[in-house]
């Protein structure tokens, strides 16, 4: 089998063109939705990250604050920043962008942010919110693999999923969502005795490791949908996957390609989140 590719730049600008709509008929309202982001140090991924948010706020209409911190920012601080930024009315979504330095504690920053403005979905009241199935703001990365499955017309109910990585983030968000959308859901992870089997049961197959194609062809079922959310650099600076593309879209029916995939997901569901948290 030839897979189709699900095209995540495709889908990623159809999500954008929707909040922008949205957008607009809360300002028609006279709700207008407002980012703020926040980073702190001078990592130069964060930084590109930052400015992509901030950019990508500007063309659907939304506010966006940035907040560019110094690196000696001490927590007290940061703090300081949050509990101003969750009173401040302009502003109904709020994202610390992680790295954090060192001598900051993520948990007790992301735990700061106000439950209805966590729009990243990190906070224990969201993962609280997600795990008992209560309305929450879905983790980006997670959420645009959900909507990925939709917009190609695949619906989980009934379906075996497999997904490769338990991490807060990413892995066990996303096996909760495609539980609460009825799949059978395998979670693995780097003490999972034979990946290769588990992955071969999937029906649904998501990769989300960190590790350069080491999902390869031979562990995909024959018509399987794969969804990859790997982003890894190799030589000559090339990206590529957890998942060995051309192998894999031999036996898939619908695969992600990397980039192109999942990446441009992450940034049009956070988009859509804040534009949630503004109605709320
Ligand atoms: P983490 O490193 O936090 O988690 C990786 C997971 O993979 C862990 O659960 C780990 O298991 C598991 N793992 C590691 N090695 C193996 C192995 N050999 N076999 C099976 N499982 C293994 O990564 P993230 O979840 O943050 O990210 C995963 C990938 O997704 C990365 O490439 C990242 O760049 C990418 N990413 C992409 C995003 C996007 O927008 N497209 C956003 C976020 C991440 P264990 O728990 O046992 O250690």
């Amino acid at each position: 089998m030839a897979a189709q590719i699900l095209d995540g730049k495709k889908i990623a600008a159809e999500v954008r063109a929707e909040v922008k709509e949205e957008v607009a008929q809360l300002k028609a309202q006279g709700i207008n939705p407002g980012l703020a982001v926040v980073l702190v140090g001078e990592d130069p991924a964060s930084k590109v990250y930052v400015r992509n948010k901030e950019r990508a706020c500007e063309e659907v209409g939304i506010y966006s604050a940035a907040h560019y911190l110094p690196e000696n920012t001490s927590q007290t601080e940061l703090l300081a920043l949050i509990a101003e930024l969750n009173q401040d009315k302009r502003i109904h979504g709020i994202l610390v962008q992680l790295p954090l330095p060192k001598h900051i504690d993520e948990k007790v920053v992301i735990n700061a942010i106000a439950g209805e403005k966590d729009v990243d979905g990190f906070g224990p009241a969201n993962v609280g919110n997600l795990v008992i199935g209560d309305k929450c703001f879905y983790p980006c990365t997670p959420y645009g693999c959900m909507v990925l499955l939709e917009k190609a017309g695949i619906d989980p109910r009934g379906k075996r999923a497999v997904v490769v990585g338990r991490s807060n983030i990413v892995g066990k968000p996303l096996a909760l969502m495609l539980l609460a959308r009825h799949a059978t859901v395998t979670v693995c992870h780097s003490r999972t005795r034979d990946l290769a089997a588990e992955c071969r049961q999937a029906d649904i197959l998501v990769a989300a490791v960190g590790k350069p194609e080491i999902i390869t062809g031979d562990m995909i079922k024959e018509g399987a949908i794969v969804i990859d959310v790997g982003i890894n650099r190799v030589a000559d600076k090339k990206l590529v996957g957890d998942v060995h593309f051309e192998s894999a879209a031999a036996k898939a029916s619908w695969i992600t390609p990397v980039p192109g995939g999942v990446g441009p997901m992450t940034i049009a569901m956070l988009l859509k989140n804040t534009v949630e948290a503004a109605r709320r």
